[in-house]
């Protein structure tokens, strides 16, 4: 018996040991499922989240995009809604310090900044840095034109605009930098240099490179409002590229009040100078006509010393208005109290006299550039297609452009006085100005005597 109890509590025994092996491994097995398991629900947490800010992102661009839409669809209401500078971006990170740039050589000082040539340490790249001027007139604060020459420059992304790589900032807060693609020319210190004018094939490139990055800029509802040469940048692989975006603003159709103190003196546009406070693209086009004349002669078109100059130079060239080749330009603030001539000039005929070796259909384009009523400029897409760039000589390829030594590699830019952007404020009154003897003193500065204007 005592075998058999021996027996059987050995066996026992075995039987116990067995069932806690079983337990402990499925115990075991239990605690390696739950591990298992939290180690799924983890994973599937973190791809959950990962969708949802890959959604929030899409969302975010999609909001983004249609907000884009929307401003471009109905500039109109927004213009009038609110005059908030709008973020182009909705990606926000900190800007980067400029000691990353080495400064290699000054180029020029502008209006609204100090421009030098640098070199990114990091790459090697060599850029050109703008330092943005604080406004003197505002209270300290970010000026309002630095501000729309980022906005306007970070939507204006077209191979004939120059590039806005970055913003980066100095130590101190009013130090801020605009990092921008280098160019070795502007346009008006090139034709400076240059012995004879740009040939018609190259200024017919030029022109079409030109009208294009306005016409981008106006289809995206910006205005440059401040087109020159100087604002021309040239590579030397024949590409212009448009700078200078301090004048530069979104507009709306129909068109809001804006100030009429924009646009260098030389390349304004009539109804400016005459006070119009609600203005449009043809601003710009009217600029490019006069850069146009100014590539044909290398000569700027039309030199006025004031306001009141620029005007009688402007009737000059292009005649008087009248109410039935711009109806309403009497009720123009500045036009009230003009005094205007009776004899009218046929304006087709002073230009072509002027630019005799310009064909009937480069004069057809340069006089509807320059026409005083800004409703009858051309639209940039319909220049784009004047008759003027199919005709014989053809527009060169921007490849055998030539190739002129780069000044801003080397020094500051030399240049000529010449007037520069305004600065803001308030627009002169053109009151009482008497233009009545402007064709008779023409006569006299053909034969010698110079012109003058008389104020009354
Ligand atoms: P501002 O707004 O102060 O008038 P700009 O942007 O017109 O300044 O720049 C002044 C000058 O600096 C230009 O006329 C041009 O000669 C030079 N410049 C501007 N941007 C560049 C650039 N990206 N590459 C080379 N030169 C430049």
């Amino acid at each position: 018996m005592a075998a058999g109890r021996w027996a059987d509590s050995a066996e026992d025994a075995a039987i116990a040991a067995q069932r806690k092996k079983e337990k402990e491994e499925e115990k075991r097995l239990k605690a390696e499922k739950a591990r298992q398991a939290e180690e799924e629900a983890a994973k599937r947490k973190i791809q959950e989240e990962q969708a949802a800010r890959a959604q929030q992102r899409d969302d975010g661009n999609e909001r983004a995009g249609k907000r884009r839409r929307i401003e471009d669809e109905d500039m109109k209401s927004e213009v009038k809604k609110s005059n908030l500078l709008r973020a182009p971006r909705s990606e926000w990170y900190p800007s980067r310090n400029v000691s990353n740039f080495e400064r290699l050589n000054h180029i020029e000082e502008g209006s609204y900044g100090w421009v030098s040539r640098a070199r990114e340490i990091g790459t090697g790249e060599v850029v050109a840095l703008k330092k943005l001027k604080m406004d003197s007139n505002d209270t300290g604060g970010f000026p309002v034109t630095g501000l729309r020459e980022i906005q306007c420059l970070m939507e204006a992304r077209h191979k004939h605009v120059v590039d806005l790589r970055e913003i980066v900032v100095g130590n101190e807060l009013d130090e801020v930098y605009l990092v921008m693609e280098f160019l070795e020319h502007d346009l008006k210190t090139l034709q400076e240099d240059m012995s004879e004018p740009f040939m018609p094939s190259e200024i017919k490139t030029l022109l079409l490179q030109l009208t294009d990055a306005v016409g981008f800029l106006h289809k995206h509802w910006i205005l440059h409002r401040d087109l020159k040469t100087s604002n021309i940048l040239m590579n030397n692989r024949g590409e212009i590229k448009l700078a200078d975006f301090g004048m530069a603003r979104y507009f709306g159709d129909p068109a809001p009040q804006m100030t009429q103190l924009v646009v260098t003196l030389w390349y304004r546009a009539p109804e400016l100078l005459l006070g119009a406070e609600r203005y449009d693209q043809a601003i710009d086009i009217w600029s490019i006509g006069c850069i146009f004349g100014e590539l044909l002669t290398k000569e700027p078109l039309l030199q006025g010393k004031n306001e009141v100059d620029q005007l009688s130079k402007i009737f000059e060239l292009c005649g008087v208005p009248t109410d039935e080749t711009w109806p309403g330009f009497k009720r123009l603030p500045n036009a009230k109290s003009l005094r205007l001539p009776r004899n009218q000039q046929n304006m087709g005929a002073v230009i072509r006299a002027k630019f005799p070796f310009l064909t009937a259909s480069g004069s057809d384009l340069l006089t509807s550039l320059l026409s005083l009523n800004p409703a009858t400029r051309p639209p940039a897409q319909e220049v784009l297609a004047h008759p003027y760039f199919a005709e014989n000589p053809r527009p060169k390829s921007s490849a055998m452009l030539p190739t002129f030594p780069s000044k801003a590699g080397q020094e500051k830019r030399r240049r000529h006085a010449s007037p520069s952007a305004p600065v803001r404020g308030n627009a002169p009154k053109i009151a009482g100005s008497d233009f009545t003897d402007i064709f008779a003193s023409r006569a006299n500065e053909e034969s010698g005597a110079g012109f003058q204007l008389k104020l009354v």
